[in-house]
């Protein structure tokens, strides 16, 4: 057991004697010793100290996942060295950096404190505009989303809806406006909500009998910034709360910003006129990220998350998950949590496993006949028009031949099927080619290296 300071017992009063960051410090050296070094610099480094006290330890850390994550793996480590340490402390509590907490001031009595942030609750601090990667896919969302954080309320941005699939970065941005706010127009009153916890708020605001109450916490903003509108479809009331307060504050010159999963003119379930006023700004839309994108946006998670990720292994990444950015950054984290349990480096074996959790048996359908198609014409310099197209000249229906073993090797594609890919051959002509590189393979050394530079290439589809 560690003593710090000649402790008086009587409750945590020996605190005051020493900076609870200084103890937060110690506690951390002292966990140092006690968890493995991976474990250690990853989950219990980046936690920074907010209080220390009888009541309990709160303790800040940079986003949700990484607060489920040491909520269940090392707050039990964390409690004991605490308490070790000569402090008594019951629990610990994990807040999500620019979340709000309280702590109830008479509670905290005898603890220094950190200084609070103002900011909304459930503003996330980490989307911001500085940490939004654009990319083709994006750029006009987020140019027109900062115009709304220069200029709030202005007309023709107003109301300003972003749409699009999951996990593309609308939240991100919408919170990315108000951060924006905080910080060059302190005074501006920013009300962020889900419309679900809109619909919440309501709900309970009828049951305690104090709608105006509600009206007046949401109608008091300069800017409303509202997440994911279509839960508003089918609830017929609070489309109407909904309406009145969104009525009330453009008229009043407020900036509303909403985010849905598709373009409001394609929402069911959702009145016209509430249709109608959504429409009456401006609604721009998030696409996939192109292959660059990715690349940029898992370097920039890497970083955050401080992960010292090979190039190569972020471009391995990049190639096979298309669609979503958020599987993108839990991929990031799933390798830092499985380095981090396992106490292995993250290689080459690690990213695939970790790829294949996510993407389960859809792997092969995520690379095309094309993808082979066009990685076969690099390596041979043969032109995709002609692999697909009918010449029978000698490395052209070379490269074609090994495109079909190819396909029907990693895609598992059907004889007619291929056959289809290429022009329209028929499945014979398919069969013909697979057997004609099998037979190759045994003898033929520049067959080998194609064909063994495009698997490793698309290694992962053949795991
Ligand atoms: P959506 O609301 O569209 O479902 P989110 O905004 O919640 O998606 O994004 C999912 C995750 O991906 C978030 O952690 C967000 O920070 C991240 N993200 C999305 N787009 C980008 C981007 N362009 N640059 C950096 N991070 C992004
Ligand atoms: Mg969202």
């Amino acid at each position: 057991m560690h003593k710090l300071t000649e402790r008086v017992d009587v409750d945590n009063l020996w605190i005051t004697f020493m900076n609870h960051l200084d103890f937060w410090k110690k506690t951390k050296d002292e966990l140092k010793k006690r968890l493995p070094a991976h474990t250690f610099d990853t989950w219990l480094e980046p936690i920074e100290v907010l209080e220390i006290g009888a009541p309990g330890a709160v303790l800040q850390v940079p986003s949700q996942f990484f607060s489920e994550w040491v909520d269940t793996h090392y707050s039990k480590h964390i409690l004991n060295t605490i308490n070790d340490m000569g402090v008594k402390t019951k629990n610990v509590k994990f807040v999500v950096s620019g979340e709000e907490f309280k702590v109830e001031k008479e509670e905290s009595n005898g603890v220094t404190s950190a200084p609070r942030q103002i900011r909304p609750r459930h503003l996330n601090a980490s989307y911001t505009f500085e940490r939004f990667i654009e990319g083709p896919n994006n750029q006009f969302a987020k140019a027109a989303s900062q115009k709304v954080s220069d200029s709030p309320g202005s007309q023709s941005f107003n109301p300003l809806v972003i749409y699009g699939g999951v996990g593309l970065g609308k939240t991100h941005l919408l919170h990315a406006i108000g951060n924006e706010l905080i910080e060059t127009s302190p005074k501006t009153k920013i009300v962020i909500a889900s419309s679900e916890k809109f619909t919440l708020d309501f709900i309970s605001s009828i049951q305690k009998n104090n709608t105006a109450q509600f009206s007046k916490s949401y109608r008091k903003a300069d800017v409303l910034l509202i997440d994911d509108i279509q839960f508003f479809q089918k609830k017929e009331q609070t489309q109407e709360q909904f309406f009145h307060t969104f009525n009330e504050l453009y008229q009043l010159g407020k900036q509303i910003v909403m985010t849905a999963d598709r373009y409001p003119g394609e929402m069911s379930g959702l009145q016209d006129r509430l249709l109608s006023r959504f429409q009456s700004g401006l609604s721009v839309d998030v696409q996939p990220p192109n292959y660059e994108t990715r690349v940029a946006i898992l370097m920039e998670k890497a970083e955050i998350n401080g992960l010292d990720l090979p190039y190569d292994m972020i471009e391995f990444i990049a190639m096979h998950l298309k669609n979503n950015v958020r599987e993108l950054e839990s991929t990031i984290i799933r390798l830092l949590a499985h380095a981090s349990l396992s106490q292995v480096d993250i290689d080459f074996p690690l990213v695939k496993k970790v790829l294949k959790e996510r993407l389960g048996d859809g792997i092969s359908a995520d690379i095309s006949a094309e993808d082979i198609i066009n990685r076969v014409a690099d390596l041979t310099n043969v032109r995709t028009d002609d692999i697909v197209g009918p010449s029978r000249r000698k490395e052209i229906a070379e490269a074609r031949q090994i495109s079909v073993y190819l396909c029907r090797e990693l895609l598992g594609l059907s004889l007619s099927t291929i056959g289809m890919h290429f022009g329209g051959r028929d499945h014979t002509t398919a069969l013909h080619a697979c057997k004609k590189v099998k037979n190759s393979l045994k003898s033929d050394k520049r067959f080998n290296r194609i064909v063994g530079k495009v698997k490793d290439d698309f290694s992962f589809a053949i795991l």
